[in-house]
């Protein structure tokens, strides 16, 4: 995908409009446009990353520590009770927008978003020896 091309990159010149939240040296947030939840926000690099393969370590580590400061600022009543903090990387898993961006979401005991009970309806059982097999994969990823 080109700059030119990114619906991101447009929002982080200022060349389409946003509700923008707050900012650091590397990074900007703004509500999405299609919130799941009242105050549903996106923190994003300013530089285009297409997602966690490419992104560098300071635009990672600028992008995060505005998404912590905007959750601690939000949560514990502030604005929402908690929040679920999330990034989709790569088509596989949902990543529709290929500008990295961590979703906020504030959560309140009673939104009725059903995030656990569809959490619990994913859950699966490993045995010992598939659980052992798992770990040996990812370990050799690691390597
Ligand atoms: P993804 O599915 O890639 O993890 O999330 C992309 C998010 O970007 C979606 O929640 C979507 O609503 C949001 N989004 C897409 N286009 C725009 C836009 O032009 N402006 C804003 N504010 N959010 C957008
Ligand atoms: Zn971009």
């Amino acid at each position: 995908m080109q700059e030119s091309d990114c619906i991101f990159c447009m929002i982080a010149s200022g060349a389409i409009p946003s509700y923008k939240v707050a900012s650091n040296e590397t990074s900007i947030s703004f509500l999405d446009i299609n919130p799941i939840a009242r105050g549903h926000i996106l923190v994003i690099p300013r530089k285009h990353f297409s997602g966690l393969d490419d992104v560098d370590h300071e635009a990672f580590a600028g992008t995060m520590e505005l998404a912590l400061r905007i959750t601690r600022s939000i949560s514990g009543g502030r604005f929402s009770e908690g929040t679920n903090l999330f990034v989709s990387n790569g088509e596989a898993a949902d990543q529709t927008v290929k500008h990295l961006h961590v979703h906020i979401v504030p959560r309140n005991s009673d939104d009725n978003l059903q995030w656990n009970s569809w959490w619990l309806s994913k859950v699966k059982q490993y045995s010992e020896g598939e659980m052992a097999d798992t770990l040996e994969l990812i370990r050799k990823c690691m390597e």
